[in-house]
């Protein structure tokens, strides 16, 4: 099945000159959610891995399957002010504008072995930011798990160092 196939380009959202990727036409159809899931988890499926952390808000639905199918933990990295206890943050810049992403500051121990997984990989700052909130906490991270990359942006230099996929590159 080509994966590509299921992904709508939207120009001009959500701001003039982003061709936005949309993911909901792949998320609709059963067969090709499934095989995305298993693309991105397959590898670490004798991994021992203890968490996988999603970014939102497109991060959490493949995170929180392949989380259910690797049998590990999941933890979503959240825009400012949603979650509830005590959290980490970091800042970050995105291709459109700048935010920020916190994690629960007992959402990972000293030595887990996490995944870190969202849609897309565009210049690489949001995957960035959720590194060094893993990190901060004593997470090692074993892998950064994309279904899309836009290679044109380079946001794989980002994350040099960190063992890095993704399914579908344009
Ligand atoms: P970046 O930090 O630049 O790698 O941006 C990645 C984040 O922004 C991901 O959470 C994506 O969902 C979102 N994103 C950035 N550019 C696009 C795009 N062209 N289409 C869809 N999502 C995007």
């Amino acid at each position: 099945m080509e994966l590509e196939k299921f992904i709508r380009d939207v120009p001009d959202f959500p701001q003039k000159g982003i061709i936005f990727k949309d993911i909901t036409t792949l998320l609709k159809d059963g067969h090709a959610l499934k095989q995305a899931v298993d693309l991105m988890k397959e590898k670490y499926r004798d991994q021992k891995i203890d968490k996988i952390v999603g970014i939102e808000s497109r991060g959490f639905i493949f995170g929180g399957v392949a989380a259910y199918q690797l049998n590990c933990g999941f933890v979503p990295a959240r825009k400012p002010g949603k979650l509830p206890a005590k959290t980490v943050r970091e800042d970050y810049t995105l291709e459109y504008g700048t935010n920020t992403l916190e994690i629960h500051e007992d959402a990972v121990s000293r030595g887990e072995r996490v995944i870190i997984m969202d849609d897309l990989l565009a210049t690489g700052g949001t995957a960035l930011a959720v590194a060094k909130l893993v990190e901060r906490l004593g997470g090692q991270i074993i892998g950064i798990e994309f279904l899309i990359e836009l290679t044109f942006l380079h946001g794989i230099d980002k994350l040099k160092g960190y063992n890095v996929h993704s399914c579908i590159k344009y």
